[in-house]
């Protein structure tokens, strides 16, 4: 299938850190033989935020012409595409046919190879956990130019250490995943107002045990003691009658990332914060929603990460044990205060207790936020480093690095014990500005 939708911007989603001197080759390249010379990395659709698609001095192996989806039964859900595949590209294929993926990130943007490699995770994860479940197996490519096909059951080491591997294990060209049927690809919702954090996250608890998808956006600004409040968002998909909607695969209104760079000051984030809780008249709203505003309401604006340059973002995305989320939340936040760190948008999510398949998968049971901080004067990463991580680390807690620019060696070895693992079975040619920051002590 034509037209991946693969931004060949080759920073990361959010703009740092920059990290110049990489080449690229097309994975075609690989699969013919020819191995890159020196370090290298596969590289999905540059939709991490941090540095694990980046890497120095070394060459990015690109999978957009990986863009086809092999077969689909529609029978049993079975699904064999290519890794450049986007999830989007997969809707777009089975979505008619009353199927959807098990679990989707909030961009549909992203690559299979991509989605396996950070293990993503979705709305619905206390209900199916993440994206690598999901995975019947893989083709992998080693720099010893070895093509293996890899399952769980034929090699448990290799395939739990790929799932959440951050690219680190070999090239993923082609993957079989299992799909879910859906009735319909609209999505009866309710969003529910909430007054304080403490709410919001009992509303959440609460509604975990009926709704298959939830989320909650929180509004962390003004009076401390609003901090927390917001809207929970929770859904399942209708019983029938919505009919199929076309997804986009190309997204628009770039112009807006432009645009909206004067309106990132403090007071209109402030302001639009307010508007956007106080939009919401009553405390409960019922809605069917087209499953693209449900899942990925970014989506519509192209490269809305633009926002945020010429120095880019942090996104800082923590999951702490369930008996530490509130401690932790108010912790951080008022740490973010003393140290002046701006609070943008931030969503908060319950992660159920489902395991997940790999030995660096981010996902544990307990409450992750996730909180976009913007780079700029005054505030840099070594911030988060010395003010956050060591509230999340006292608690248990760890960070994404999908979205990480800025833990330290030890936060990273500290809370992914099984890194040393991954550092006997990693392909020795292959490794990321990430990891080399994370394992250098
Ligand atoms: C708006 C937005 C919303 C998001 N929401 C969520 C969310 O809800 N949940 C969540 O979990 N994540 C979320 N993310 C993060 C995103 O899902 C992950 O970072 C995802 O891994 C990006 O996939 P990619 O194709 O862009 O891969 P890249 O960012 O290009 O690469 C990510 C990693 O995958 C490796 N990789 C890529 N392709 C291959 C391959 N073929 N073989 C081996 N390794 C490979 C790379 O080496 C790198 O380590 C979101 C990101 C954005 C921009």
């Amino acid at each position: 299938m034509g037209g991946a939708v693969i931004d060949q911007d080759l920073r990361s989603w959010g703009h740092f850190p920059l990290v110049d001197g990489a080449s690229v080759v097309p994975a075609a390249d690989l699969l013919r033989g020819a191995m890159p010379v020196g370090t290298w990395l596969p590289r999905g659709a540059g939709r991490s935020y941090g540095d694990v698609p980046l890497i120095a001095a070394g060459t990015l192996v690109t999978t957009s012409e990986l863009d086809r989806i092999e077969h689909f039964d529609a029978a049993t859900g079975r699904c064999l595409v290519q890794s450049g595949c986007t999830l989007a590209q997969i809707h777009h294929h089975v979505m008619p046919l009353g199927w959807h993926l098990n679990v989707v990130p909030g961009t549909q943007f992203v690559t299979v190879g991509g989605a396996i490699a950070n293990d993503i995770h979705g709305k619905n994860h206390h209900v199916s956990g993440t994206f690598g479940r999901y995975v019947i197996g893989f083709e992998l490519v080693r720099s010893d130019a070895s093509t293996r096909w890899i399952t769980a059951a034929d090699h448990p080491d290799l395939f739990a250490a790929t799932i959440g591997g951050l690219g680190l294990t070999g090239l993923i060209t082609k993957v079989e995943l299992q799909l879910t049927r859906i009735p319909s690809t609209a999505i009866t919702t309710r969003s529910i107002k909430t007054a304080t954090l403490t709410e919001t996250m009992e509303v959440l608890r609460e509604a975990d045990a009926t709704w298959p998808y939830s989320v909650a956006w929180v509004d962390l600004q003004g009076a401390f003691e609003r901090r927390g409040r917001g809207h929970v968002l929770v859904g399942r998909h209708a019983s029938s009658g919505a009919g199929y909607e076309p997804p986009s695969i190309v997204a628009r209104h770039a112009w807006l990332g432009v645009v909206g760079r004067p309106f990132l000051q403090p007071a209109f984030v402030r302001l639009g914060n307010a508007v956007k809780y106080g939009l919401q008249r009553s405390r409960e709203r019922d809605a069917v929603m087209s499953y693209r505003d449900f899942f990925h309401p970014l989506d519509g604006i192209a490269r809305w990460n633009s926002v945020y340059d010429p120095r880019g973002f942090l996104q800082y995305q923590f999951v702490v044990p369930n008996d530490a989320g509130y401690q932790t939340i108010v912790d951080i936040l008022r740490a973010m205060e003393r140290a002046d760190l701006p609070m943008y948008l931030a969503v908060l999510k319950r992660f159920g207790s489902i395991a997940s398949p790999g030995w660096l998968s981010f996902p544990q049971p307990g409450w992750t936020l996730a909180m976009d901080i913007p780079i700029r004067r005054g505030t840099e990463p070594a911030d988060l480093r010395e003010h956050l991580d060591p509230i999340v680390v006292a608690q248990g807690g760890r960070l994404y690095p999908a979205k990480d620019a800025a833990m330290s060696a030890a936060t990273f070895q500290r809370t992914y014990p099984a890194w040393t693992r991954m550092a006997e079975i990693k392909d020795p040619a292959i490794t990321s500005a990430f990891w080399q920051r994370v394992t250098s002590l």
